[in-house]
């Protein structure tokens, strides 16, 4: 099962990959998470994208399209993954489907957590303050000014990437805003609706 999951910052993606990731034993393939550990070992690629994404700004096309192409192959991704920050733009959507397509594969759903703006800058100041309290680092792009560019950036390039999956008939929405278990029960019910997936069982 290949799947891609969008929605604004903040908006969940990371929890419900998560939950997605333990029901359906397939990869989570977060491009934050691999940037982050590039730029965390210090390699040539970290130091290129560190201060774009401290900045809240996308990193150029090429470079997480070349990093997500090199991750599918991976052994792990064989049955299928699930896509958490990526495609950010309509750009990276089309060599998405040109890379799946080199493979002989393609995109089973697109889900999409919907949130409103206002609930996002509360969740963004609660993740923030959670960190801290735990001692652990706050992430530098998890901060109110920087988290405005992160919206206005979705806003201008990363809703488009919306619109491609509903021409192609992908898309599944569903409002983010509700309990973290009922928003699962739900994308679990959209997988199950698939005509091309036959999921019987429930996500724990
Ligand atoms: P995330 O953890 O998904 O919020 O990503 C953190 C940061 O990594 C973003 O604000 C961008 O700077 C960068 N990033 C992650 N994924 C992408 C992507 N698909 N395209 C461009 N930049 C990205």
């Amino acid at each position: 099962m290949r799947l891609v999951l969008l929605g604004p910052p903040g908006a969940g993606k990371g929890t419900q990959a998560t939950r997605i990731v333990d029901r359906f034993s397939i990869p989570q393939l977060s491009t934050g998470d691999m940037l982050r550990e590039a730029v965390a070992e210090g390699t040539e690629q970290g130091l290129r994208v560190k201060h774009i994404m401290d900045r809240g700004e996308l990193v150029p096309d090429d470079v997480v399209v070349s990093v997500v192409a090199g991750r599918i192959d991976h052994s792990d991704a064989a049955n299928g993954f699930i896509l958490d920050g990526f495609p950010r733009t309509v750009v990276q959507a089309e060599a998405l489907d040109q890379e799946l397509a080199a493979r002989g594969i393609k995109l089973d759903a697109v889900l999409e957590l919907e949130v409103d703006e206002d609930a996002l800058l509360d969740r963004i100041r609660g993740r923030a303050e959670e960190a801290a309290s735990r001692g652990e680092p706050v992430r530098p792009d998890d901060n109110p000014e920087v988290f405005e560019t992160r919206l206005h950036v979705y806003r201008e390039q990363t809703a488009p990437v919306t619109e491609y999956y509903r021409s192609k008939g992908l898309l599944n929405i569903v409002d983010g805003l509700q309990p973290i278990v009922v928003v699962t029960e739900q994308l679990a019910a959209a997988l199950a609706a698939l005509p091309s997936l036959q999921i019987r069982s429930e996500i724990q």
